[in-house]
């Protein structure tokens, strides 16, 4: 009788962008293993690939149980997005979490004097004016989810970068757009508080991927000689955990949180 007047609570869903490697796939894989089903975005999605990007990550997710829908698309494109977010209601009529993941580095690196409005364009539409208007899409969504059940929680975690706030005069462009996504999540937390949306932005340091692998032995000498206070490269998994305690809700009351994932990269030293 009691369950037919409480049906069960739907499984938790995220839209996770840039799911198809390096971060965002980490994310995704941990969301999956923490009950989540997971709407996976990238640039694009082959099924018939299962060794590689969305399709790898698909298995990956249903083998833990948890279901997969792939939403392949470009994020800086902002007429794509109804479509994304459509992907996400027609399989699963909910998002509970958006993973605003996806980005760029410059194609080339470019000293700050010599940097090219081009590149500074594609970079600030990837990395922030793509994720903004999508977090506007999405939390529109999930504030009429909210109002027919307040005690669904939803949440939109930003992935920026110390690059927010470190300065690094070969890719000012990449240094801006993280910059600006830090402000952007903090005004959706404080605009979406009263709500009921809580938003964090998680800020990884030097994580192995693909986006770091051009430099990856420059920073191994430098993590060698102690750069990191933690002596390793982050993993993907490293951020993937930090997420999952975010949407688990182990911080509730404290929207707004920057949460850094870079072994103590933050820490000024002497
Ligand atoms: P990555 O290995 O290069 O993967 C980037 C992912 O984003 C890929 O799945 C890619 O899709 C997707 N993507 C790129 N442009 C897109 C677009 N326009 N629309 C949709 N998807 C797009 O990068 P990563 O190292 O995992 O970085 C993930 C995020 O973490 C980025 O925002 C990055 O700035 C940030 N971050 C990384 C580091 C680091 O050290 N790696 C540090 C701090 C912050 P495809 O697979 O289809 O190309």
């Amino acid at each position: 009788m009691e369950g037919r007047l409480n049906p069960p609570k739907p499984r938790p869903v995220a839209f996770v962008t840039g799911a198809a490697r390096g971060i965002g796939r980490g994310i995704a894989i941990e969301l999956a293993r923490n009950g989540y089903d997971i709407v996976g975005n990238a640039t694009n999605y082959n099924p018939a690939q299962t060794g590689s990007g969305l399709a790898e990550v698909q298995a990956r997710v249903e083998a833990l149980g948890a279901a997969f829908a792939p939403a392949p698309g470009d994020i800086a494109e902002l007429d794509q997005h109804e479509r994304l977010l459509a992907v996400a209601l027609a399989r699963f009529q909910r998002v509970d979490l958006l993973v605003n993941n996806a980005g760029v580095a410059p194609v080339i690196r470019r000293d700050i004097l010599e940097t090219t409005p081009e590149s500074y364009d594609r970079v600030l539409s990837v990395n922030s004016r793509g994720p903004f208007f999508f977090a506007q899409r999405v939390a529109r969504q999930m504030m009429k989810q909210v109002a027919v059940d307040p005690t669904l929680p939803a949440a939109i975690i930003f992935i920026s970068s110390i690059s927010a706030d470190t300065s690094s005069p070969g890719r000012v462009e990449y240094c801006v757009s993280k910059a600006a996504m830090s402000q952007m999540a903090r005004v959706f937390a404080h605009r979406l508080a009263e709500i009921g949306i809580n938003v964090y932005e998680v800020r990884p340091g030097l994580i192995k991927t693909d986006m770091t692998e051009p430099v990856q032995i420059a920073y191994d000498a430098k993590i060698e000689k102690g750069l990191i206070p933690q002596k390793r490269w982050g993993l993907p998994e490293d951020v993937g955990r930090a997420v999952a305690s975010l949407a688990r809700g182990d911080f509730n009351y404290s929207t707004g949180m920057i949460v850094e994932v870079s072994g103590g990269l933050n820490i000024r030293r002497l």
